[in-house]
């Protein structure tokens, strides 16, 4: 069969013959290039997705929403807030009554209390606690701290300014009716779930998740319930897969383990096409039983790249089979991780049909210097330590990107660009979240 290796530059694919994978040409982009190809492609996904409808919408009840990606924009069912809100105890009068002198204390009014006597009228308050409804007639709710009250009068406690408006939130000023409080493509979090709630949303309807296939290759490879034999290796990358995509709003789909064949390999990727992206790992570093690439190609795989200039990960693959995207990730358990992070994390998210699809930066000041080769952009097991004051990173010692215990003391990676020789403590330095 002539297979066709794909050379992606300048926005193109460019096609090159490689009826031999021996003499197939690598692909090796700077990290921002290959983020920036994973981008262009995550952003087809999304369109697919939504504007295409491609994935399925599904409705699930307001308290299982969390994690899942809004389908429909939830819309406001009245003005928000409903009726001008105090939001401070006190006294709702007129606020040039106020400043004139005492006011007589027409009633009181509680939250969720209906007001049934009508405006306030000239000289008069109604005492009013926090989330009631300001009765028409008043313009301010001046504190219940700021005013002493006595035999149904009430009056400023010293000299004070108050401004029209002061403590009442007036109705509809947060959203309108009709307005859309969460929209389309939104993740839903913490914020989201009460802003629907506070829409009466019971249901919202989110995209179904994408199914992300796991296919873990290496011949060393056991799993966690078998007892492994002096040179066996406890199969982790399926594990620590199966969470970053949850946590991407993937569904994790684990293959058996495949062996180091180039058919058993080609038959095991064949079977994972029906899933959303496939995920491999393992078996794309230059080895002699490393069959990936050869087994993505005879199957006639189009390569968008096939390295980043990137440490761990540097083997990472990207491409296209048919319509279905696959990475290739090193199967060093960091590096597995970290190309996940950086590339297959923000493509689930896309088929997912979320929005925000970067992988997670923040800023931090380093605590002490790291020194590197140049040439790579590095991503290093790290410990970030925050408080209000901003954040703090240290490097975690490591063996390497086999090192799942230092893996396990890190919360983070610390980023060195690839032109950097060293970093200095007290740098301020971007730090990816893991
Ligand atoms: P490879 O990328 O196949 O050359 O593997 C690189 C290193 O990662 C080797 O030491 C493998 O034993 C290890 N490795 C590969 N796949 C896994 C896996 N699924 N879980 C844990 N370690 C792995
Ligand atoms: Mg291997």
């Amino acid at each position: 069969m002539e297979t066709a290796l794909f050379l992606f530059c300048e926005n193109r694919v460019v096609s090159r013959s490689a009826a031999n994978p021996d003499e197939s040409p690598s692909i090796v982009l700077s990290y921002e290039h290959a983020m920036s190809v994973v981008q262009r492609q995550a952003s087809h996904a999304r369109e697919d997705a939504v504007r295409l409808k491609k994935r399925s919408v599904e409705k699930v009840a307001l308290a299982d929403a969390p994690g899942r990606v809004v389908a429909e924009p939830v819309v406001a069912d009245r003005d928000q807030p409903p009726f001008p809100r105090a939001t401070r105890d006190g006294f709702a009068c007129r606020c040039e009554d106020l400043q004139a002198g005492g006011l007589r204390i027409a009633g009181q009014l509680r939250a969720g209390e209906a007001w049934t006597l009508g405006a306030i009228r000239p000289g008069e308050a109604v005492e009013i606690m926090t989330g009631a409804s300001v009765p028409h007639g008043a313009d301010c709710v001046v504190m219940v701290e700021h005013v002493s009250a006595s035999d149904g009068r009430v009056s400023l406690a010293g000299p004070r300014e108050i401004a029209v408006g002061e403590n009442i939130i007036p109705a509809g000023a947060e959203a309108r009716i009709g307005d859309v409080v969460v929209s389309a493509g939104r993740r839903v979090g913490i914020a989201e779930v009460a802003a629907a709630a506070a829409c009466g949303a019971g249901q919202l309807a989110v995209f179904s998740r994408p199914r992300i296939a796991i296919l873990a290759t290496g011949d060393e490879l056991i799993d966690v319930t078998e007892k492994p034999l002096a040179h066996q290796i406890r199969n982790s990358n399926s594990y620590s897969l199966a969470a970053q995509i949850r946590s991407a709003g993937g569904e994790p789909v684990a293959f058996p383990v495949v062996r180091d064949d180039l058919a058993r390999t080609a038959k095991a990727i064949g079977e994972a096409r029906s899933c959303d992206l496939i995920l491999l790992t393992g078996g794309v570093s230059m080895g002699r039983y490393d069959f990936v690439e050869q087994a993505l190609l005879a199957l006639g795989a189009e390569f968008y790249f096939t390295g980043a200039q990137i440490q761990p990960g540097k083997p990472v693959v990207f491409g296209m089979l048919d319509d279905t995207c696959f990475f290739g990730l090193p199967g060093n358990p960091i590096s597995t991780m970290v190309t996940f992070a950086l590339f297959a994390g923000p493509m689930v998210r896309a088929l997912g049909g979320e929005n925000e699809d970067r992988p997670h930066f923040t800023m931090a000041r380093l605590e002490e210097d790291v020194r590197v080769k140049p040439g790579l952009t590095r991503f290093l097991p790290a410990r970030v330590e925050s408080s209000f004051r901003g954040a703090r990173v240290k490097r975690i010692a490591w063996q390497g990107s086999g090192d799942l215990a230092a893996a396990a003391k890190a919360n983070g990676f610390l980023v060195v660009p690839e032109t950097a020789e060293s970093l200095t403590a007290g740098e301020i330095v971007t730090v990816m979240e893991m």
